[in-house]
């Protein structure tokens, strides 16, 4: 047994936690960064990264479709051929030399990292049980950042047929018939790109409209590109169980009735929840909120010197929530003075076409009292669109009447996922809506339909 003490303990190396370290170690705290499997956490290994390669051949794969059908102006080819696993060799050459270049990142900082599970004894004690050593560490501070797991249904245990994205990303053959369970992020950014890679899709989806937690203007974009892409959608229906011996999930449909939905893989991404075993929850006295770590303003649990990011402290379950916040508490151990306050958080799905919220939807803003002010600008009419080839989207400013504050923005079309940065500095910055239509956008590109849309909320409007 080995025992160590430092001042900044940090329990999990995903986006929250390894900023939490980095950040600490550049700030001089002698810190001590522990991790069960790989730094770089879900987001880097098994999340964002992996899905954005995968989305990316995908969408490659189906752009040489559409050119060997004579639909791509100006290139004809022969039909291409997928290879899967040449894809995903290349995706995890992507996630080495990211979770790599975090490694040496943490070594730069002079962070010492110990791989490990890691099983807290109170709150200043951890244990790490080691391949090959085990340590007892003592920490001034601690911050919690274990993140999240998939949620699995009681009829659909992970395993063979059943899968989550994990397995979902490392594939070696694309499954023919492909039935996915839920119709948020994670369903529809890897079901949008099994189906342009050529499995017969089809979204089994609780709720009456797929992205719920997206406005219906925005998610129906979505769905229409959906019925396009030949992926079949049923909403309000229940997966019920997989039935090996018919190779087919067995689903539930509003009025009671089951059947059979032929399926060799079932994708199922019906949400993910904090992980809140393994660690040594039990040992701490941690107030709780709805299932996860509850936290104040500075990320401070209920207990003292205890901090807790990411995943494990609620929605919205996102990798730049959890930077943030790891950023922050690293900068609170060192005694500086931060909350987490952002103005907003940005949301953006990587589906076809993308989607991106910042702040508040025009219901929204109307149910938070706000007298409102919505300009709406339509990309098929945007130069820089056609180029694109880009089929639709919009582009939508939501302000207040009284004295034009930008109170949100959002869009979908192609690519606007980089409107993202634009939007949350706009409501960080505090931008009214002339502050954005007075500023020189680039022709030719998506963004001038920021500034229409703006001046469309203005009653300004140019191009339209
Ligand atoms: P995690 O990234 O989950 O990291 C927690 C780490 O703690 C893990 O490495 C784990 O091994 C370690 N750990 C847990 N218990 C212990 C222990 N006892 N001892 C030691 N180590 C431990 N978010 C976005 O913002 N954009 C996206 O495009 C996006 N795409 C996604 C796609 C997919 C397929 C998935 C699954 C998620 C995606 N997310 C995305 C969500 C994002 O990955 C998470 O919000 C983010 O990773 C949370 O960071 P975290 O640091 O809280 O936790
Ligand atoms: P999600 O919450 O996005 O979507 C889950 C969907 O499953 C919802 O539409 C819900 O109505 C549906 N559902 C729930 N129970 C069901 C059931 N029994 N049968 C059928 N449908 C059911 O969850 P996810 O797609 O698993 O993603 C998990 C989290 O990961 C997201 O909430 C997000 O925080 C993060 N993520 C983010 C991105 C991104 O930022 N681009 C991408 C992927 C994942």
């Amino acid at each position: 047994m080995n025992n160590l003490s430092c001042e900044v303990l940090v329990l999990g190396g995903g986006p929250g936690g390894y900023v939490a370290a980095i950040r600490a170690g550049q700030l001089g705290l002698d810190t001590i960064l522990v991790e069960k499997q790989t730094v770089g956490g879900t987001c880097l290994n098994v999340g964002c990264i992996p899905s954005k390669a995968m989305i990316h051949v995908a969408d490659t794969f189906n752009d040489a479709v559409l050119a060997s059908r004579g639909k791509v102006p100006g290139v004809t080819s022969q039909a291409p051929v997928l290879d899967l696993l040449n894809a995903v060799e290349w995706k995890d050459g992507l996630v080495k030399r990211l979770t790599g270049g975090v490694s040496t990142l943490l070594k730069k900082a002079g962070v010492t990292v110990i791989e490990g599970q890691a099983r807290m004894r109170d709150g200043k004690t951890c244990s790490v049980a080691g391949e090959r050593e085990s340590y007892q560490i003592r920490a001034k501070y601690v911050v919690l950042a274990p993140g999240s797991v998939p949620v699995e249904l009681p009829g659909l245990p992970f395993g063979g047929a059943v899968i989550s994205s994990t397995e979902a990303l490392a594939l070696e053959q694309l499954p023919e018939n492909l039935a996915v369970v839920g119709g948020g992020y994670i369903g529809l950014e890897l079901g949008i790109s099994f189906a342009k890679m050529g499995s017969k899709v089809t979204v089994v989806e609780a709720s009456d409209r797929i992205l719920p937690q997206y406005d219906q203007e925005l998610s129906s974009t979505v769905s229409r590109s959906l019925k396009k892409l030949g992926i079949d959608v049923m909403l309000e229906h229940s997966a019920v169980d997989y039935d090996q011996n018919a190779g087919g999930l067995n689903i539930t449909s509003p009025d009671g009735a089951t059947s059979l939905l032929t399926a060799d893989s079932v994708l199922v991404t019906v949400g993910r929840k904090p992980q809140l075993s393994g660690w040594g929850l039990s040992e701490l006295s941690l107030a709780m909120d709805n299932g996860f770590i509850r936290i104040d303003a500075q990320c401070r649990t209920s207990m003292t010197d205890v901090f807790a990011i990411g995943d494990v402290t609620g929605e919205p379950m996102l990798a730049h929530r959890a930077m943030a916040q790891g950023s922050i508490v690293a900068e609170l151990a060192a005694g500086k003075n931060r909350t987490f306050d952002p103005a907003a958080i940005p949301a953006v799905c990587f589906t076809d076409p993308e989607i991106v919220s910042v702040g508040l939807s025009p219901d929204e803003a109307s149910a938070a009292g706000y007298e409102i002010t919505v300009g709406k600008f339509p990309l098929a009419v945007n130069g820089r669109a056609m180029t694109l080839g880009a089929d639709g989207g919009f582009v939508r400013i939501v302000a207040r009447k009284d004295n034009e504050l930008v109170l949100g923005i959002q869009a979908a079309g192609k690519d606007v996922s980089e409107f993202a940065a634009a939007f949350t500095l706009a409501l960080e910055m505090g931008a009214r809506l002339q502050d954005i239509a007075a500023t020189i956008h680039a022709h030719p590109t998506q963004s001038e339909g920021i500034q229409e849309a703006a001046m469309l909320a203005l009653g300004q409007g140019l191009h339209i």
